[in-house]
């Protein structure tokens, strides 16, 4: 029997759903029948919303808030069911519109409702009034190009699905969210819209990190053609350290052997093993960069060696991992002491005998990849420690490359900061003069901690904040720090860097008050942090004697101990 639903019945009626709420404010719960529900600001989720919206895109967070509203469907229908078993089924599906008017999210007011659940027969229209998601719009979104009542929809689609017990699509055919006068919804079997198809797309979930890394490879692969078209990229240095690792690398270049970059992190591992590929007879196939200890764990096999469709939630698609997209050229695998131990044996096989399984495929893929590895520290204790795969380890170590620090190899830095300088001025389209002598001549006293890629992060400092044809200076690289007057200087000392970055003044003579004070002012270190800085030194080099630290700061013992309690340097007890 099919009814055609003319608003006659009491639809505001619906004290049996009222009564399923409880508020029980001594556990911290409230039900709804049997659903633990919550009592959230409409701000709230305005700002969520807001926010998703802006860092996703409209298509992603539309999808995101349909799928919330088809859940909190499913439960309701549910509900209903249990509540109305006896009612005709018109009044056990008004549940659905009532409870959502219950939950505050909208009043919905019944158009035209055909229902018959025994044929499937499924037609209805409904007015939105004072939905919600709407006034998000209003407040926090601004009108938008789309109906906007996503979550409403993905309700109504979910719920009416389930009640019917098959696929019935809502559509929202005019929504004042967008500019219309009002919000109407028409909903049908899935067959009878054209789009339900693409429509549906929005109900699956679409993990963004898929997206990701495959864009982070396609960067990757372009810039190597980039760099292809650029002719052969050769790392920079003439220094007799370098050249040794060159002469190495053109040794290692001519086989496929696999090679092991060792050395400090910073040091240039991906350039060095760039070239080691565009200076073999895989010049012309992929280089495959990729960083073992940026991949989540339990991601990084199907990211290496690739997945089929459904081997586990969230593989949507089949698709290939890096050893396949680097066949016929070279694959880069920098930190690879992070290799989970499943990814190691897969490596070991691809090493032994040339080919892999993709994670939940049990078909062998051949695959020829040159492999080159790397790491910042020792794989040979990574082994003793039981972490990494004694065979493994014998593999990779079959032609180990040690690339020096950078302060082992300072001849090179000013090739480099030439090489940097005219990076970034070509990035921020600036021209400087360069740097002054004294910042090249701090940047040869300088430890490098991080090596060339601490260089480069400096140089790009110090060509952002330097005008236009000017100089460099030594502020514009370090972020300054001046101790002049409490360490005791030695006589040839002058400004020297420490290993955080920081220009430490070791001579009082030649820096003067003047210009550590215009350093501090420069830099916006307030007064207080000059002072528990000073304190803090002073203690160090006192070795935490209060007395010894006062004679040094020139304060009396008990003045020096007042000021270390405020700044909470020394305990208070
Ligand atoms: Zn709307």
């Amino acid at each position: 029997m099919a009814i055609s639903y003319k608003p006659k019945l009491k639809h505001t009626q619906f004290q049996d759903l009222t009564d399923q709420i409880r508020f029980l404010s001594s556990e911290g719960k409230i039900w709804l029948g049997e659903q633990r529900m919550l009592l959230m600001a409409v701000s709230a989720m305005g700002a969520f919303r807001r926010e998703m919206v802006n860092s996703m895109g409209v298509a992603r967070a539309k999808g995101f808030f349909l799928r919330l509203g088809y859940q909190s469907g499913l439960k309701d229908a549910e509900l209903a069911r249990k509540l109305r078993p006896h009612c005709e089924e018109i009044d056990i599906f008004l549940a659905g519109p009532q409870l959502h008017a219950l939950k505050g999210m909208v009043n919905v007011i019944p158009v035209q409702v055909e229902i018959n659940q025994e044929t499937g027969d499924f037609y209805a229209e409904m007015q939105w009034i004072d939905s919600f998601e709407v006034e998000i719009c209003q407040t926090e979104l601004g009108k938008m190009d789309e109906p906007a009542c996503w979550a409403l929809l993905g309700y109504a689609c979910a719920y009416t699905s389930s009640f019917m017990g098959r696929e019935i699509i809502f559509r929202e055919t005019s929504c004042r969210g967008c500019g219309d006068e009002k919000c109407l919804i028409v909903g049908k079997p899935a067959e009878q819209w054209d789009d339900a198809e693409e429509f549906a797309r929005y109900f699956k979930a679409d993990p963004i990190i898929e997206e990701l890394y495959d864009l982070q490879s396609q960067v990757s692969s372009l810039r190597s053609s980039l760099e292809k078209q650029q002719g052969q990229y050769y790392g920079i240095g003439q220094s007799a350290s370098y050249n040794k690792v060159c002469k190495m690398i053109d040794k290692a270049a001519l086989g496929k052997v696999s090679v092991l970059l060792l050395g400090e992190t910073g040091v240039g591992k991906e350039v060095i093993a760039r070239s080691v590929h565009l200076r073999s007879e895989r010049a012309d196939g992929p280089f495959v960069a990729v960083n073992c200890a940026a991949i989540p764990p339990d991601l990084i096999e199907s990211e290496l060696f690739g997945v089929e469709k459904g081997a586990f939630t969230g593989a949507n698609q089949s698709r290939p991992g890096r050893f396949e997209r680097a066949d016929k050229g070279t694959i880069f695998l920098d930190e690879v002491v992070e290799l989970t131990p499943r990814a190691q044996a897969s490596l070991l096989r691809v090493l032994q005998e040339g080919e892999l399984e993709r994670v939940g495929d049990n078909r062998t893929r051949s695959v020829n990849v040159r492999i080159i590895a790397a790491t910042n520290e020792s794989l040979a204790e990574a082994v003793e420690a039981g972490k990494f795969r004694a065979d493994l380890y014998y593999r990779l170590n079959v032609f180990p490359v040690q690339i020096p620090p950078l302060r082992e190899r300072l001849e090179d830095l000013p090739l480099l900061t030439e090489h940097f300088l005219r990076k970034f001025e070509a990035e921020y389209n600036k021209h400087t003069l360069g740097l002054s002598d004294k910042a090249l001549e701090l940047c040869l006293r300088y430890r490098w901690p991080g090596n060339i890629r601490e260089l480069e992060n400096v140089i790009e400092r110090g060509v952002i904040l330097t005008d236009n044809n000017e100089t460099i200076s030594q502020d514009a690289l370090f972020a300054v720090f001046p101790n002049s007057e409490f360490q005791q200087a030695s006589p040839q000392s002058s400004e020297i860097i420490d290993d955080t970055g920081q220009v430490v003044s070791g001579d009082s003579q030649q820096g003067g008050p003047a210009h550590w004070a215009e350093s501090i002012i420069n830099n916006n270190v307030s007064l207080d942090e000059v002072e528990e800085t000073l304190m803090r030194r002073a203690m160090d080099q006192a070795s935490q004697n209060v007395s010894e630290a006062a004679r040094l700061l020139g304060l009396t013992r008990p003045a020096l101990a007042y000021r270390l309690k405020k700044a909470g340097i020394l305990q208070k007890n």
